[in-house]
């Protein structure tokens, strides 16, 4: 690993040096992760986690290299639709996250700042913000997103469109779970095939989305199946593992070629053995870099996580004969859309299913979705006699994430977790 190191170093010093002569060396970089992952999987992961990194590596170095083949978007942007016109949906948190495997979020970051980015938005948003207008990154031609879960999209595109001219459609999403709410977003959404038909020159086929969706509510039942096998069998993975599956849940939903793949890691956990440690469920954001998290849950038969509720912050079947009126009950109902007690909901339904012994919540720094509501989940969980941990930090500003209070309080959760299976040993016994 050290050529790579050395490479990120280089390529860190030549953008911070020269910030608009730097994509090549990024995208090179891009491409050689990408076929070291081929080549040279990291085999302490499970062969499933290996091939879903090595898909996600794939995905964002081969659109990348061909900036008319993908659209930006925020985490939520219906990539069924986009892939109706043969093109990708690149997310701008997760652009950043990869951004960041070149440890430039922080520069990016000061960066934007510099330039009058108010310091309080997310620091995904600023990371992005940076690069773009530094021009260490290429733009592509348009891009899409949701007012879903956060107020920061409209401003953060809208800005990139006056900064850099790349036009989007903003998709409006109600908080209202209501017939005239779903027909409201329904509306945006075929409007929004429309600009994508006109943009890109290529005629919309309705048939199309149909089989994506149709693909899409089969991915789903099948991460679901891999989830409840997941807290049965030790099946290696990582915090990035899990950041990964997030991302595909979200931008490779509806193809063939991930659905393949989860129907592979279901059949592939099956070989693998039993899992005896604690069962962790995740909620929000994975902090793939932080040491102290990395240490305890990468590949560690103890501790496993077994789901995030971002990976199934949806649930419900689409129904296909409808496509529009589907996507948008899908947004509508998303677990990040409306009130946190419909958050909670959902999470303790996803827990009721998989019935794991801790939840941990991540909070990242200055998100309304993380800190606001996360004492009405403790309440559920407490209720359920689930115990949860939640931690502070920064998703991807490793500036705004505390190691050593981090440490503090996941070993302090961990060991009360530990007591409480040997109490419950010592009580059989007796
Ligand atoms: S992490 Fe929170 S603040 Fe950042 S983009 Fe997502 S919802 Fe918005």
């Amino acid at each position: 690993m050290w050529i790579a190191d050395k490479y990120i170093d280089y390529v860190k010093e030549q953008t911070i040096n020269n910030p608009g002569q730097s994509w090549g060396k990024m995208l090179l970089g891009f491409k050689a992760n990408k076929l070291r992952m081929k080549l040279l999987p990291n085999k302490k992961l499970s062969r499933g986690y290996q091939k879903l990194e090595e898909m996600m590596m794939s995905f964002v170095a081969d659109a990348l290299g061909r900036p008319d083949s993908y659209v930006w978007g925020n985490i939520f942007s219906p990539c069924e639709i986009v892939q109706c016109f043969g093109r990708s949906t690149l997310s701008i948190e997760c652009l950043a996250c990869y951004l960041s495997g070149y440890h430039l979020e922080d520069y990016f970051i000061d960066y934007a700042q510099n330039l009058g980015i108010a310091p309080t938005l997310c620091s995904y948003h600023k990371t992005f913000v940076g690069a773009i207008d530094s021009d260490a990154v290429s733009v592509p031609g348009y891009a899409v997103t949701t007012s879903l879960s956060c107020d920061g999209n409209l401003n953060t595109f809208r800005y990139l469109e006056k900064k850099k001219g790349v036009p989007f459609s903003f998709l409006d999403v109600p908080y209202g779970d209501d017939e005239d709410s779903v027909d409201y977003l329904a509306g945006q959404l075929k409007d929004f095939a429309g600009a994508l038909e006109q943009h890109f020159g290529i005629p919309f086929e309705e048939e199309r989305l149909k089989e994506n969706l149709r693909i899409e509510n089969e991915t789903r039942k099948e991460l679901m199946h891999f989830f409840r096998l997941q807290s049965e069998r030790y099946y290696p993975g990582e915090l990035i593992s899990h950041l990964y599956l997030m991302m595909g849940m979200h931008l490779l939903i509806g193809t063939p070629e991930f659905l393949d793949l989860v129907r592979f890691m279901v059949e592939d956990i099956k070989t693998y053995p039993p899992f005896e440690g604690k069962k962790i469920l995740w909620v929000h954001l994975l902090p793939f870099y932080q040491e102290t998290l990395q240490r305890y849950l990468n590949e560690n038969p103890e501790y496993q996580i077994i789901a995030s509720d971002m990976a199934m912050d949806s649930v419900e079947e689409l129904d296909e004969r409808r496509p529009f009126h589907a996507l948008a009950r899908k947004l509508i109902h998303n677990l990040y859309n409306g009130s946190y007690d419909h958050k909670a909901q959902m999470v303790s339904r996803l827990a009721d299913e998989l019935s794991p012994d801790a939840v941990i919540q991540f909070c990242h720094w200055g998100c309304k979705q993380s800190s606001g509501g996360s004492l009405i989940l403790k309440e559920a969980f407490q209720k359920k006699g689930i115990p949860m941990l939640i931690l502070d930090g920064d998703g991807i500003d490793r500036r705004n994430s505390h190691d050593g209070q981090i440490k503090t309080r996941l070993e302090a959760f961990l060991e009360m977790l530990d007591e409480g299976t040997q109490n419950r040993r010592l009580d059989r016994t007796c």
